[in-house]
């Protein structure tokens, strides 16, 4: 029987974060700047602070000058927007991130297309999402969770080139630039979503199968194509009959399990690789704003 492969997410990211360590030392020491990264959060939903307070922990430990702005639930959309201003005008911030989702009264299409595209390093402005779709790949600014999935793909698979790929969930953040990522990686790609008629079918067509729909191992073993890589974007929490909680994908891990050649596990597949990407888009965002050769990671 095949023995699954797991894809350690941890292990990659620790390694792009050295790298990115190391490029903040260098230019450091070198042109002499500091790459700075802001995060806004508006409001106190626990699990968007402990995520903007993760992402600014592995920024400064990777040597990135953090700023975090806490603003309350009541910010208006106007003070979120001139705020936002201030810090596309402030010479030392090269990354501009505002945790989404935002209160309902704030448009979120109103806030990202306000951020610079050259501080976007969450890749969500038009202008980002123009260049990746339109072969403008390498001076976009790519949302890290799709571009850590391609990097954990690449472990596996450095050839991309004529494979089937399958990716379910089309959001602005994870599927829509997988698909492009992918794209442009010479897979034949296709995009399912809620209304796809028959998913399992296409799954089982599918050479690599990345999975964002936030549905609880909706992706059976029964699904997977023997031998597919598959990506597991989902972080879902469930509670167990003895009433714990814990975090499952969107993929039955276990029925993957002598199916997938390889599978990234949750956690420690896609989650640490989205901050590590992130880390990476601002000190490329800051040698591009500067003029300065970005390093190669
Ligand atoms: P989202 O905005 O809710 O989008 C979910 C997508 O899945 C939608 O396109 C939806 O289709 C589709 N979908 C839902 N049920 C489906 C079904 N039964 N069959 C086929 N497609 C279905 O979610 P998201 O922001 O992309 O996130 C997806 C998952 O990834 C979540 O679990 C989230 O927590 C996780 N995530 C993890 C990270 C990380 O760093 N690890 C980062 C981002 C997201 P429609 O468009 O038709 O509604």
């Amino acid at each position: 029987m095949l023995v699954t492969k797991r894809i350690d997410g941890k292990a990659r990211a620790a390694r792009l974060i050295a790298d990115v360590t190391a490029a903040t030392a260098a230019l450091k020491a070198g042109p002499g700047f500091v790459p700075g990264l802001a995060a806004l959060l508006v409001g106190d939903d626990p699990a968007s602070r402990s995520y903007v307070g993760s992402k600014g922990k592995a920024a400064a430990a990777a040597g990135i000058q953090s700023f975090r702005h806490r603003l309350p639930e009541a910010t208006s959309e106007a003070a979120l927007l001139a705020l936002i201003e201030e810090l596309n005008a402030d010479e030392r911030v090269d990354g501009i991130l505002v945790q989404l989702p935002l209160p309902g009264h704030i448009d979120p299409q109103r806030v990202i297309v306000a951020v610079d595209p050259a501080k976007d390093v969450d890749g969500f402005h038009p202008y980002n999402v123009g260049l990746l779709w339109s072969g403008g790949r390498s001076r976009a600014l790519i949302p890290g969770t799709p571009y850590g999935c391609l990097l954990l793909l690449k472990e596996m698979l450095p050839d991309l080139s004529g494979i089937e790929a399958l990716v379910l969930g089309r959001s602005n953040i994870v599927g829509k630039p997988m698909a492009a990522l992918l794209l442009a990686e010479n897979c034949t790609v296709t995009l399912a979503h809620s209304r796809s008629r028959d998913v399992p079918a296409q799954a089982r067509r599918a050479d690599v199968l990345v999975a964002a729909v936030g549905q609880p191992e909706l992706v059976r073993g029964g699904w997977i194509k023997p031998g597919a890589v598959v990506i597991d974007v989902g972080f879902n929490r469930i509670t167990g009959p003895d009433g714990t909680s814990k975090a499952v994908g969107d993929v039955a891990f276990a029925e993957a399990q002598g199916v997938a050649a390889a599978i990234t596990p949750v956690p420690g597949g896609v989650g640490p690789m989205t901050i590590a990407c992130l880390l990476r888009n601002t000190v490329i965002a800051a040698c591009r704003r500067r003029g300065r050769a970005e390093p190669q990671i």
